[in-house]
C-alpha cells in the first residue's frame, strides 16, 4: 500500500549546470533530480565548490540551467522569459543570503516591506508586527542597514523573506556571518516558520549543527546528491559528510 507523501513544492529533474567551456568548463550540477516536499525544512551540505549555491540559485530561478527542468509550486520555471521569471520569483520565493542584500538607502522597516510593495500585495500588519517582534527588531525599524550590526541586518533580511509568506524560502548560508547567539535565533525562526506556518525552507549551510535542525539533509559532492538523510543528528551528518 502506498503511504501518503507530502506534495513536492519544488522539483529538479535531470538538472545540469555547466559554467564556461572547453578547458575552463566546470560541471557545477551533474544530472541532479530531487523533490522538495511542501512544509519541510531541508538543509543542503557539502564541501566548498560542490554545487550547493548553484543548486539553490537554479532552483530559485536566479540562475539558468544548462539542461533539465525545474518546477516550483506546480509551474515549470525553466523556459519562462526573464520578465515572467522575475514576477514568478517575487510572488513565490523568499531569499536569505549570507551577505544580507538589504537596500542601503532604505530603513529596516522599508526593506522588510519592499518585496510586498513591488508585488503590489497588501501587508498583513499583525503578521509583520509578530515577525518584527520575534526577531527583536521593533526598536530598529527606523534604522538604515549601516546603523545595524550584522546579526540585526540578517534579522531584517529574515523578516523581509517571512513577511511575504513565500511558497519556498531559500537561504544560502544565512548564519555564515553571525555569532552563535544570533545564529540560534535565526535558525529557531526558520524552524518555527516551518512548524507554525507550514513554510517550506531550503537552507545551504556548512554547519552540521545548523543542518541538524532540518527535517532532511542532502549532502552534495561534485555536483551530485550523495546522501539524503531523514532527521539526522549532527553526529550522523558528520559520519556521512
Ligand atoms: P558551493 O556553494 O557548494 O561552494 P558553488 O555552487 O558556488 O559551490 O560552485 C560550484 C562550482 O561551480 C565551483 O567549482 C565554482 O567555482 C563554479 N562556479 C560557480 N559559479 C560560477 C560562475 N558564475 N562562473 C564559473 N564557475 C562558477
Ligand atoms: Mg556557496
Amino acid at each position: 500500500m502506498e503511504t501518503q507523501t507530502p506534495q513536492a513544492i519544488a522539483s529538479l529533474s535531470n538538472v545540469s549546470k555547466i559554467y564556461g567551456n572547453g578547458t575552463t568548463q566546470v560541471i557545477a550540477l551533474n544530472d541532479v533530480s530531487v523533490d522538495f516536499r511542501a512544509g519541510e525544512f531541508t538543509a543542503i551540505m557539502g564541501p566548498s565548490g560542490s554545487g550547493k549555491s548553484t543548486m539553490l540559485h537554479t532552483l530559485a530561478g536566479l540562475d539558468s540551467v544548462t539542461s533539465g527542468k525545474i518546477s516550483i509550486d506546480g509551474k515549470e520555471i525553466t523556459g519562462l522569459s526573464d520578465k515572467d521569471l522575475t514576477k514568478f520569483r517575487r510572488d513565490h520565493i523568499g531569499f536569505i543570503f549570507q551577505s544580507f542584500n538589504l537596500i542601503p538607502t532604505l530603513s529596516a522597516h522599508d526593506n522588510i516591506e519592499l518585496p510586498m510593495r513591488l508585488a503590489g500585495r497588501k501587508i498583513d500588519a499583525k503578521w509583520m508586527a509578530s515577525i518584527v517582534d520575534s526577531l527583536q527588531l521593533t526598536e530598529r525599524l527606523t534604522h538604515k542597514p549601516y546603523q545595524l550590526s550584522g546579526g540585526q541586518q540578517q534579522r531584517v533580511a529574515v523578516a523581509r523573506a517571512l513577511v511575504a509568506r513565500p511558497a519556498i524560502l531559500v537561504a544560502d548560508e544565512p548564519t555564515g556571518n553571525l555569532d552563535s547567539v544570533t545564529t540560534a535565533e535565526v535558525l529557531n525562526l526558520l524552524r518555527s516558520a516551518v512548524d507554525q506556518l507550514k513554510q517550506t525552507v531550503i537552507m545551504v549551510t556548512h554547519d552540521r549543527h545548523a543542518a541538524a535542525i532540518a527535517d532532511r539533509v542532502l549532502i552534495v559532492k561534485d555536483g551530485q546528491i550523495v546522501a539524503d538523510l531523514d532527521h539526522p543528528t549532527a553526529d550522523e551528518i558528520a559520519q556521512v559528510a
